[in-house]
């Protein structure tokens, strides 16, 4: 029996930006999405069965085949079944430390996780860009999720340009673990109040984009300019979330006011982010908003922004 250890990191959007709807029923996003090193722990062993077999610590996570881990096993299945036919299923076991429906991509790195970790054990010898295609049958979050670092984003969020690694400054997280916000419920209410302005046309669509590759934000993350970056983040989703989600709000406005470079809601949240330029100022920043929000449902976070995608850690 063999097993693959893996890490699989979460994400922060820097930058979300909604232009428009597709006929798919997704968004159309231009978005800079950026690795953090926060991750769950994955560990993906060959069973000698037919089965796939998921175990997780968290109460929150579905154990079945809703779980995207599960389903990344079984795309494999499906993709691959001389591969199957020879090594057999596999049990997974998620070390879960992404808070769930935060934000973070939590479900999605676990999925590209489990597309490398069947790409190892079966020695498939797959590319990124190979791990990438399956993951976007998965999810919009999983190729990002598969190579990591920072990007930007575009399409429903499946189409990559990476840019300039970004893994000099810390960021602290904050969110209620007693809060969740519904990702499609937040596109939906968007397109409710702004679809007025959304564009289609392809033409627009690529401005946009190219407006972002050459504009002010790429330049600062390739100067690594800290305090620019911090100014220049933004997400349209925090104009439905935060007036829906007074907590989400004034989480935000405590972590602003405590310092750091720039703050922010990521993706649909709840999670709240602070850029911070070193680990000290951090950590200052998490204790000024523990001693200022007593509520046993806030947990905070202190990482750093990482420039790797899913890793493998051991195997044997
Ligand atoms: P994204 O940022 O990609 O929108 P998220 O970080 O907001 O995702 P997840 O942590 O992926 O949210 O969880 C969303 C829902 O997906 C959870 O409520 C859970 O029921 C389900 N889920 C399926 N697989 C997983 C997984 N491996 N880890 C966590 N949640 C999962």
């Amino acid at each position: 029996m063999r097993t693959y250890q893996l890490i699989a990191p979460a994400k922060i959007n820097l930058y979300l930006e909604i232009i428009g709807d597709r006929p798919d029923g997704y968004h159309e996003l231009v978005m800079i999405l950026q690795s953090i090193a926060l991750g769950d722990h994955l560990e993906i062993r060959s069973n000698g069965t037919q089965g796939v077999n998921l175990h997780c610590n968290h109460p929150l996570v579905p154990l079945d085949n809703t779980n995207i881990a599960v389903r990344a096993a079984e795309l494999m299945i499906v993709e691959f079944p001389e591969a199957f036919a020879k090594y057999g299923g596999v049990d997974i076991t998620i070390d879960k430390h992404i808070p769930v429906a935060a934000g973070l991509a939590g479900g999605s790195t676990d999925g590209a996780a489990v597309l490398l970790g069947l790409d190892l054990l079966w020695k498939l010898g797959l590319t990124v860009p190979q791990l990438q295609s399956l993951g976007a049958k998965l999810g919009s979050d999983v190729p990002f999720c598969v190579g990591g670092g920072t990007a930007i984003a575009t399409g429903r969020g499946e189409k990559l340009d990476p840019i300039h690694d970004l893994d000099n400054l810390w960021v602290v997280l904050a969110k209620y673990n007693n809060l969740s916000v519904s990702t499609p419920w937040a596109y939906q209410t968007y397109k409710k109040q702004f679809g007025d302005s959304y564009i289609n046309d392809k033409t627009g669509i690529t401005s946009r984009t190219s407006q972002l590759h050459s504009g002010p934000f790429v330049q600062a993350i390739s100067e690594g300019n800290g305090s620019r970056i911090g100014q220049l983040l933004h997400n349209d989703l925090e104009k439905v979330v935060l007036p829906k989600y007074p907590q989400v709000e004034q989480l935000k406005q405590v972590l602003k006011a405590a310092g750091g470079l720039g703050t922010m809601m990521s993706g649909s949240g709840p999670t709240v982010f602070t850029l911070c330029q070193s680990q000290t100022e951090a950590e200052r920043i998490k204790n000024i908003v523990k001693d200022e929000i007593k509520d046993g449902n806030l947990e905070l976070w202190v990482t750093k922004l990482s420039s790797n995608g899913i890793q493998v850690i051991n195997n044997e």
